[in-house]
């Protein structure tokens, strides 16, 4: 009998298990699909940054931490840079919002720095003088490149000892009394003393089943990689133009990879929140909305005009009603415990809350206030305000169409 069972094996998933064994617990990974990290994850643009508040904050640190950690364990490239984070302003205006975003951001990243436009020209030498009128930089922030960074954390796991099952679908908990006892799975059950879900878009389909709530919305998500461009240099900062519906790249495979954020969701954003599809079924319609965003801001990073598209990809983040993440024990169903709701930025806040999990489950409390994330708060809501609310939270990442906003993530914090 394993002493909890971890239910998805993307990054949340992967991470919870790891940390889970290395505070001594004996964990079996149970993964759908034939390998680790094959869904949201593998679409994810990689970039770890300040993102949120201040507890947000130090969860982004801790996933900054891991990684450069994991790089170094490996002995290999797992594309784990520390190039800083830049939000080019394209107006005056932009500039005035990003600066009352960095007196917000001082409190907690006390790195965070204002540049001036040659500054920012210097940092990132593909801007076109004279598009730029500032920044906002994070130098802290760091890449990583996610599929690299699951092949390693796919070892680190099988040496701790983590009994990793692909190609495992897990049904539902097996609940005596009111606790867990086991996970059903397509290989028969598996007897374990707590149950950890980690399932991404299918977490609130997963957790129905036994009666938990969990109020996280899949909504698609994509982003696409360029041919090489010859001004591409690793050193280059990622970015983040929050005047053109959020649009950011970095540097991938002397290349970049671009991505936005819809200004609208419709239904062909949307899926079945009772069975989500698997990220290969997705429609592509996203894709060349970003390329056609991108190739508008030649006129600010001139290669865009015309680089070719390499490939791309998508995923179902999942979105919650108030933006935060939803993490804890679930009521009712004693050893259930749930680690979702990513908001699209668990690649940098994964390794943190799998932490936190790993504490939980294992000593019953743990030293972080998750009192923001608990799994209940959203009890009173009926299934389609879960969905109204969390779309809200998906679209208040935009600016407003004129004037300053207090944070150009749009996340409303206490
Ligand atoms: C285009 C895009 C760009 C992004 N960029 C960033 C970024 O730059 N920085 C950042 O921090 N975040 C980013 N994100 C968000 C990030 O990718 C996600 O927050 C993160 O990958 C979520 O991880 P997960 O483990 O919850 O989900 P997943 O990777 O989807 O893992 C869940 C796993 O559970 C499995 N599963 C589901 N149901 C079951 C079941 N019943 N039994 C067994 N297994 C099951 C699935 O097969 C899947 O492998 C981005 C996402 C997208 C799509």
């Amino acid at each position: 009998m394993a002493d909890v069972a971890v239910v998805g094996g993307g990054i949340l998933g992967a991470t919870a298990a790891l940390h889970l064994a290395w505070a001594g617990a004996d964990v079996v990974l149970l993964e759908r699909q034939p390998a680790l990290g094959t869904q949201t994850t593998a679409a994810g643009a990689g970039f770890v940054g300040y993102w949120a508040g201040e507890l947000e904050a130090q969860l982004a640190e801790y996933g900054m931490r891991f990684y450069a950690d994991i790089e170094e364990r490996s002995g290999g490239d797992l594309g784990v840079r520390r190039v800083g984070l830049l939000f080019p302003a394209l107006s005056e205006p932009g500039v005035e919002m990003l600066r009352q975003e960095y007196e917000r951001e001082l409190h907690f990243a006390p790195d965070v720095v204002m540049l001036d436009e040659v500054e920012t020209l210097r940092a990132a030498p593909i801007l076109a003088p004279g598009s730029v009128h500032g920044a906002l930089f994070q130098p802290d922030a760091y890449q990583v490149d996610i599929g690299r960074v699951m092949r390693a954390l796919y070892d680190e796991l099988r040496a701790a000892g983590v009994d990793v099952r692909t190609g495992t679908a897990v049904a539902g908990a097996v609940v005596e009394g009111d606790r867990v006892s086991g996970v059903r799975t397509s290989a028969g059950t598996v007897a374990a003393g707590a149950m950890v879900n980690a399932a991404g878009a299918a977490a609130r389909a997963l957790g129905a089943r036994d009666g938990v709530d969990v109020g996280a919305i899949p909504l698609l998500e994509s982003r696409f990689t360029t041919e090489p461009i010859a001004a591409v240099t690793p050193e280059l900062p990622m970015m983040l133009f929050f005047e053109r519906d959020l649009l950011y790249l970095r540097e991938q495979d002397g290349g970049l990879l671009v991505g936005a954020i819809e200004r609208t969701i419709e239904d062909r954003s949307r899926v079945d929140v009772a069975d989500p599809p698997s990220t290969g079924d997705l429609p592509d319609h996203a894709v060349w909305e970003h390329e056609r965003l991108a190739r508008e801001l030649a006129g600010v990073i001139p290669a865009l005009a015309d680089v070719p598209v390499r490939g791309h990809a998508s995923g179902l983040p999942t979105w919650t009603p108030d933006g935060r993440h939803i993490v804890g024990p679930a009521p009712g169903v004693g050893g259930y415990v749930v680690l979702a709701g990513c908001n699209e930025c668990c690649v940098t806040h994964g390794p943190g809350l799998s932490r936190i999990v790993a504490e939980l489950v294992t000593t019953g409390a743990t030293d972080a206030d998750i009192s923001p994330y608990r799994v209940d708060r959203f009890a009173g809501l009926a299934g389609d305000d879960v969905q109204a609310a969390a779309e809200q939270q998906y679209l208040l990442r935009h600016p407003p169409a004129e004037g300053v906003a207090a944070t150009p993530f749009g996340i409303e914090l206490p």
